[in-house]
């Protein structure tokens, strides 16, 4: 499809599953060279990461372990606003070797919150996976290890990534018509 309609919004093709699974080869490779013999921990958030940590996990040819969480709002203080909390993570991660999979690093804040909570709970490193990164966004400084593709800062949909709910499903990636 060229172009996609979500509610009263229209987006355009703006990259195809083969660039994206491309940039996920190329990624998945680095990541098995590096951490081979380390036992990593896949810690993918939820709901935006499912089809790229799906893509990444077949992608990555060493002993691993994958694990999903949300992070979920609530309201803080007024000076804080919104905080983002780290919800249903299972594992022990003391001494382990843990890489975050996110679908997409736009201001920062949400992975600065994430590398807070679990650096607390004392991994032995982390690394941090984003298919995609919108460096224009960027409002804080974040760490990030692997990044598959970097895009303008445009509201995009698909591939796990959603327009109020809907679009997760298309296998390629659309942006927002201006
Ligand atoms: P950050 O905290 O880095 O500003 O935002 C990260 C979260 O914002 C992502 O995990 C994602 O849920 C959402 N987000 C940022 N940019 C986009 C976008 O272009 N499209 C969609 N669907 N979500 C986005
Ligand atoms: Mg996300």
């Amino acid at each position: 499809m060229k172009s996609v309609k979500i509610k009263d919004k229209e987006f355009e093709l703006f990259l195809t599953q083969e660039t994206i699974e491309t940039a996920i080869d190329n990624i998945a490779q680095k990541i098995s060279d590096d951490l081979k013999d380390k036992n990593p921990l896949f810690i993918c958030v939820l709901n935006g990461s499912f089809m790229f940590a799906s893509e990444l996990m077949k992608r990555v040819s060493i002993p691993l372990e994958v694990s999903f969480v949300k992070m979920s709002s609530y309201d803080g203080t007024e000076s804080t606003g919104k905080i983002k909390e780290i919800c249903g993570l299972e594992e022990d991660i003391t001494g382990r070797t843990v890489v975050i999979v996110e679908d997409i690093v736009d201001t920062g804040y949400t992975m600065s919150r994430m590398l807070e909570q679990l650096t607390a709970q004392k991994p032995a490193e982390i690394k941090v996976v984003t298919l995609l990164l919108k460096p224009d966004a960027l409002k804080t400084k974040v760490q990030l290890d692997y990044v598959a593709l970097e895009i303008p800062s445009d509201f995009i949909v698909g591939y796990g990534l959603d327009c109020d709910g809907y679009g997760r499903n298309y296998p390629n990636i659309y942006k927002i018509k201006s």
